[in-house]
């Protein structure tokens, strides 16, 4: 595939990070953040670091570790280089807890990789997709808001909503509890805007393409769910690049913009029928299974015309069209191995009914907790993986070789090769995603522009510069 019709696809993950003392009062998240970057800043002399994968490493404000994959041209890539954050991450907690111990901490040190803490406070899951700077960004964007709007039918993350108080559970404004496809749907202000934290936008628009900003964009989907099944993120990828390549080429759905997409994300979310009435712009009146359907017609009229443009194709529109047909039935048995929404309703949806319990059962929502758990093998999801329960896309292998390697079709294979030598000679450096510098060379810092350039000779001449006789340098 040409660098014209690849994309560079990147995925940032924040975790919910807590202790668990059953003997005493819990470490605040800051202090137990501070255990968790203890070898990251060993290492790194910072908590914001580049990984030998070439991917970033940080602990951002409210203590929500995160972890940024370098910048992938598949969807298998990312898949495995996004799980490799789960696995050092998950080595983390095990060192953190094992020092907490050792200082007489009791208790456990967990991870969440979900959206959403006891307290309300909602956190991201930020998919980043290159753009050609030609295409005219901000019809784009407004264009894609009532397909990601919707698509939460296929790659919500599942949530047990709790209600409200009882005297006002079934009022105008008050709600029952309920499972819901999504977990960041409540809490989204905004279609297209240049915040992200305070507005909360779907898609956010500032301009920093970490790339040759004359010939790129980057677009930044804030939307999304944090997703445990690989499946799952085949099809949130793969369906959003190709509606991505649709709009490109001027060929998506027309007439699909929403009237009140922050109320209708909401609407749609608690809707397990996918046949909420939502109002379009023109007036007109819809659902949102019915607008997927016609996302998923168009796509395949697209790829028919157009032919693949991977071999990963098939199965998105595939399992797109799957899970549609989960939806309209109510049956989510043929999705319920792949989808997370439909993964976690089966297990969850089964004890409540062997239980008798209703939605707002506290045991419920412990269950929905610890679904996200990625911490030595605690989590209800990773307990399903293990027992075979769950289809995946890429091997343990495949994610063993993320973590120490970055993706080989990027210029993060020159980020990580200059992190390499440079740690390989003692030289203090920092990097950025397009800029590698040697702190006691500053004047020969390397810009890379282009994310598809591999090409590692910058290296060879850095270093040779550095090498070379005094006399000879310019
Ligand atoms: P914030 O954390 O505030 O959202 P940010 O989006 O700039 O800021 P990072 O956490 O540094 O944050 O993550 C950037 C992500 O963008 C990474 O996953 C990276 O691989 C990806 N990326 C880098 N360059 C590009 C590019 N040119 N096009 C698409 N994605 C890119
Ligand atoms: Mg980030
Ligand atoms: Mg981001």
């Amino acid at each position: 595939m040409s660098s014209e019709t690849r994309r560079v696809l990147g995925l940032e993950t924040e975790y919910g990070l807590h202790h668990w003392n059953p003997e005493g009062r819990p470490l605040p998240a800051e202090e137990v953040a501070r255990y968790l970057f203890r070898s990251i800043v060993e290492w790194g002399r910072s908590s914001n670091v580049f990984m030998p994968n070439a991917a970033r490493l940080y602990l951002d404000v409210g203590s929500h570790p995160e972890y940024a994959t370098a910048e992938c041209s598949s969807l298998t890539e990312l898949i495995a280089q996004d799980a490799a954050g789960d696995a050092m991450f998950r080595e983390l907690a095990a060192q953190a807890e094992d020092a907490m111990s050792r200082d007489g901490i009791g208790g456990s040190v967990h991870l969440y990789r979900n959206n959403v803490d006891s307290a309300g406070n909602s956190y991201g899951s930020h998919e980043n997709y290159l753009l050609r700077r030609g295409t005219e960004y901000r019809r784009l964007a407004e264009s894609l808001v009532p397909f990601l709007v919707t698509r939460q039918l296929l790659v919500g993350a599942g949530r047990v909503v709790p209600g409200t108080h009882p005297s006002d559970a079934e009022s105008s404004t008050g709600r029952a509890a309920h499972f819901a496809f999504s977990q960041r749907a409540d809490f989204m202000e905004e279609g297209v805007s240049s915040a992200t934290t305070r507005a909360r936008p779907i898609i956010n628009t500032r301009d920093e393409p970490h790339a040759d900003p004359s010939k790129y964009r980057r677009l930044h989907v804030i939307v999304g769910d944090s997703n445990l099944a690989e499946p799952t993120h085949l099809l949130r990828f793969g369906a959003t690049d190709l509606l991505l390549r649709m709009l490109e080429a001027g060929r998506g759905p027309r007439e699909t913009e929403l009237r009140h997409p922050r109320q209708a994300i909401r609407q749609i979310s608690r809707d397990l029928t996918g046949r909420t009435a939502i109002e379009l712009r023109s007036s007109a009146v819809t659902t949102a299974l019915d607008l997927q359907r016609r996302y998923l017609e168009h796509a395949q009229r697209f790829v028919d015309a157009e032919g693949a443009h991977h071999d990963a194709v098939p199965r998105v529109l595939d399992l797109w069209s799957r899970t549609l047909q989960a939806v309209d039935s109510g049956d989510f048995t043929g999705i319920d191995r792949e989808i997370d929404w439909a993964i976690k309703h089966r297990v969850l949806e089964g004890y409540r009914r062997r239980h008798g319990l209703d939605w707002d059962a506290p045991r419920l929502a412990q269950m929905d907790l610890a679904f996200h758990d990625i911490t030595r093998g605690r989590g209800l999801f990773s307990m399903l993986r293990q027992a075979g329960q769950v289809e995946r896309v890429v091997t343990d292998a495949q994610i063993e070789h993320a973590v120490a390697h970055a993706p080989s079709t990027t210029r993060a294979a020159v980020r990580a090769a200059f992190i390499a030598r440079a740690r390989e000679r003692g030289l203090p450096y920092t990097v950025d995603w397009t800029h590698l510098k040697l702190e006691e060379h500053p004047r020969h810092a390397l810009s890379l522009k282009d994310p598809f350039d591999t090409d590692q000779t910058c290296l060879d001449w850095l270093f040779d510069l550095i090498d070379a006789p005094v006399s000879g340098r310019s």
